[in-house]
């Protein structure tokens, strides 16, 4: 069973998309193969590749006397996080400051010939997060951003026998968003996937194959079973709550979202 949940992904800045997918790891093997140097020296968790000021962070804390502390970009490097050393190799005329500054969506196509870093950026495409910046810290990704590159990280192995608990996908997402999300699901799904999602949103519920509506509000007066079944016939009990706003939305398939 895989949990999905909106919780932050990595708790430091030296998480991001790249790193958490592997797309990172097959950059600095690409790297190291045209520079003829380790892949340690494209890290910036490594002595060998970071920034000897920041410790390959990108910024630092100035201790102010009587103030919080203060978070400031590096001034040795710039935010670029590696050392000169680093800095002063180009592979396809690009430091590998300047790929993590690439959002997913411009490395996949400067990549598109090289299957191992192609192979775990398509995922995050997929899910609608190709404008995140390969090196951008995760912890400051929103809820939904992270529950999708959760399912992307996941959308290469096989889905058969597993089962996704999602808690409110949709939450923060523009209606477009929604519908890539559901796309995700469909995919997951073709895989041989199953997928229970708590969610109010009435595009997502249209979606669903069986839905239970629980209530009839929320807290101690909530927890019952009110209707149960396809989004059709919950639209049509009068004992949901929910129902009636289905019917009005006409969403009762997923020819409303076409
Ligand atoms: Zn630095």
């Amino acid at each position: 069973m895989v949990e999905i949940d909106a919780t932050p992904i990595g708790l430091n800045a030296r998480s991001t998309p790249s790193t958490y997918t592997g797309a990172f790891d097959a950059v600095r093997a690409h790297f190291a193969a045209a520079s003829g140097r380790s892949a340690g020296h494209f890290s910036f968790n490594t002595k060998d590749g970071q920034c000897p000021t920041c410790k390959g962070l990108g910024s630092i804390d100035l201790d102010v006397q009587y103030l919080p502390d203060i978070n400031v970009q590096c001034p040795t490097c710039q935010g670029a996080r590696f050392n000169d050393d680093t800095l002063s190799v180009r592979v396809d005329d690009r430091t590998i400051a300047e790929v993590l500054d690439l959002t997913v969506r411009e490395a996949l196509e400067l990549y598109a010939e090289v299957p191992a870093i192609a192979r775990p950026l398509r995922p995050i495409v997929d899910v609608g997060l190709g404008y995140l910046r390969l090196g951008e810290p995760t912890p400051s990704l929103s809820g939904g951003e992270s529950q999708r590159l959760r399912i992307a990280a996941r959308l290469r192995s096989s889905q058969r026998d597993v089962l996704y608990v999602l808690d409110e996908p949709s939450t923060g997402l523009h209606p477009v968003d929604i519908r890539t999300l559901v796309g995700v699901f469909d995919r997951l799904l073709d895989d041989g996937a199953t997928i229970v999602v708590i969610d109010h949103d009435l595009d997502v519920l249209a979606c669903a194959d069986h839905v239970i509506d629980m209530g009839p509000t929320g807290g101690p007066d909530g927890g019952r079973i009110v209707a149960r079944g396809t989004p059709a016939e919950v639209a049509a009990d009068p004992h949901s709550v929910t129902g009636p706003y289905l019917a009005r939305s006409g969403s009762t398939g997923p020819a409303a979202l076409a």
